[in-house]
């Protein structure tokens, strides 16, 4: 639907980081704050003092928040970052020290109430008195401690605001941010794109924009201070463009521009049924990444040959409780039956980092959030009733079909030790149950995407059945890149010579090791990349479900000798600047 342009509204165009290719055009949806349900209750003795360290760690959340966005402020035009900038710095001194800090503190211990509850009744006490003055100047004061304390409540009741699945068909979302529990909420059949003003282009959700095909733009700044629910607007994923009230002439071109990009992907649909082979050729396979279900006709659809991982995190987010075992295996029975035959890669669950499940992370604290946290695989060997119901569900839908199992964020072959031992005993006792599983153990492979793993890779081979190179996070941790944050997304470059060098050390000692590799980050989904890792002997790659077109038409126009040579010049320089030229000419050559 192209809502027609008016010729009232001024254009605007905005500029932000492209992560989801295609346009969008339709109108906007302002993701509202709205209002949150609070819960109130009576706290005593010890649990006095657990509020007060709730409130501080709400206070430290909603801090680190205002310090992101008064960062992007600074990225603004100048006059723009100046009064963004008095506003932010004014909600940090609030968060430091103000009435309704520490009113809410007092009303803790003196009222015995919750966090939140104690930080609700000093809003309201607050906003009373000066409610019935007729000044414009403290109204917009009131605005802001409001402000102030909702970003509060929200951190404490860890509420994310859930409008999205109630937006009108056409809706484009324009949010502050958007979690990727957020963006796993999106149906394409509704929303037709976001923009945010937060966000870089590795996190997951841009994974999941890409995934979904909704076309994306992240790190937007200034995206909020000019728009309102219902203006027209364009989202031009590619090139990173927001155009909010197109004039008629930047509407038919960006129509075009849509007309254009579905006719590629159609005439890409139809290499569906096209051996991936190169020129002389050698077979590549190429697999799809799954992140939710809804995903699964689009994979099969493509003519993927396996599930080369499968996040199985969707399971766990957007709900207060824990999925239990049953749940679990009932979901991937599904996925492995539509399979039909092909492996499917489940990996293990994965929170941890922006991937957040309040339901498990709650008594983990900042640790969970962390990069550098109790995440992937640590937090699995922590709460073992939460791993074995996993792999228990694994092992019962293996029954139905070839599935792996894939454990992230392993940096030790204790790890993986403990993991099979954990497997091992749970298949024992299946087996004595009669509870109908695989004859043979599902393999058991490892990610490697730190750079510890990289670089024992020989290590880890010898107790690994297989290895999925993630090189989204591999990236962000040998450069020391946060993969979600758009004020360093400039930096984040898996042709940094340091990455290449890993995978190629991690696919040197799979190959020695004769255990399968496949490469199954965002560098597997790109075309610009598929010589490169040809080149450097990865044979097995898994996308999403949308790039399999573009890396199956890649991967035939190869010649897999040419891209060996490439990859050994490559391999040779130091400089990533080089490095990428030498890969674009290859590529525009062959
Ligand atoms: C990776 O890190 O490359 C990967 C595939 O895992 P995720 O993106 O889910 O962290
Ligand atoms: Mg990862």
């Amino acid at each position: 639907m192209s809502p027609a342009a008016k010729s009232g509204p001024k254009e605007i165009i905005l500029h932000g980081l492209g992560v989801s290719p295609g346009v969008a055009i339709g109108y906007v949806h302002v993701r509202e704050s709205g209002s949150i349900a609070v819960p109130e209750y009576s706290v005593r003795g010890a649990q006095i003092e657990e509020e007060c360290t709730r409130l501080d760690g709400a206070l430290q959340t909603a801090q680190r928040q205002i310090g992101r966005l008064q960062a992007k402020a600074a990225t603004m035009p100048a006059a723009a970052a100046e009064e963004m900038g008095f506003l932010l710095e004014a909600y940090q001194q609030m968060l430091k020290d103000s009435r309704l800090v520490r009113g809410a503190y007092r009303r803790i211990r003196d009222d015995k109430i919750n966090a939140e509850a104690a930080v609700q009744a000093e809003i309201k006490d607050i906003t009373t008195g000066f409610e019935a003055l007729d000044d414009t100047y403290i109204a917009a004061r009131m605005d802001d401690i409001r402000e102030v304390a909702y970003r509060l409540i929200r951190a404490l009741t860890k509420s994310h605001v859930k409008p999205l699945n109630t937006v009108r068909k056409g809706a484009i979302i324009i949010s502050e941010e958007m979690t990727p529990a957020d963006t796993a909420q999106l149906n394409p059949d509704k929303v037709s794109g976001f923009a945010t003003v937060l966000g870089g282009a590795q996190g997951h959700t841009a994974i999941m924009a890409r995934a979904l095909g909704l076309p994306a733009v992240l790190g937007a700044a200034g995206l909020l201070g000019h728009i309102q629910s219902g203006d027209h607007i364009v989202i031009d994923g590619d090139q990173g463009r927001i155009v909010i009230n197109p004039k008629p002439a930047t509407l038919a071109a960006f129509e075009a521009k849509q007309a254009k990009h579905r006719r590629t992907l159609s005439r890409l649909t139809r290499l569906r049924r096209q051996p991936s082979v190169t020129r002389d050729g050698t077979e590549i396979s190429l697999g799809c990444n799954v992140e939710l279900p809804i995903e699964m006709p689009g994979v099969l659809d493509a003519g993927a040959s396996s599930i080369g991982l499968l996040r199985s995190e969707f399971m766990f987010m957007n709900r207060d409780d824990i999925p239990g075992e049953e749940e679990q295996y009932k979901i991937l029975r599904d996925i492995v039956k539509a399979m039909d035959g092909r492996t499917v890669t489940v990996r293990t669950l994965d929170i941890g980092g922006e991937k957040l499940a309040e339901s498990l992370t709650q008594d983990i604290g900042d640790s969970a959030q962390s990069a550098l946290g109790l995440r992937g695989i640590r937090l699995s060997l922590k709460k073992p009733d939460l791993f074995e119901a996993q792999l228990t569900a694994i092992l019962r839908a293996g029954a139905h079909g070839p599935v792996r199992i894939l454990l992230p964020m392993v940096c030790s072959q204790q790890e993986v030790r403990t993991a099979r031992e954990i497997l091992m005993k749970l298949a024992t006792k299946l087996k004595r149950k009669k509870v109908k599983i695989a004859d043979k153990l599902p393999p058991m492979g490892v990610m490697i995407e730190v750079p510890s793993a990289a670089l024992t890779a020989d290590a880890l081979a010898s107790v690994s059945d297989f290895f999925a190179i993630g090189s989204n996070d591999l990236t962000m941790y040998t450069m020391a890149v946060d993969r979600t944050d758009e004020q360093v997304a400039a930096l984040y470059n898996p042709l940094h010579p340091s990455v290449l060098r890993l995978i190629q050390f991690t696919t040197e000692a799979a190959l020695r090791a004769r255990i399968p590799i496949s490469l199954c980050g965002e560098m597997a989904g790109d075309p610009r990349y598929t010589a490169l890792l040809m080149g450097l002997g990865i044979r097995e790659l898994s996308m999403s479900a949308h790039a399999l077109g573009p890396v199956k038409q890649r991967v035939r126009e190869i010649d897999l000798a040419a891209a060996q040579n490439r990859a050994t010049v490559i391999m040779g320089q130091t400089d990533s600047g080089r490095i990428a030229m030498l890969l674009d000419d290859f590529n525009a050559l062959v």
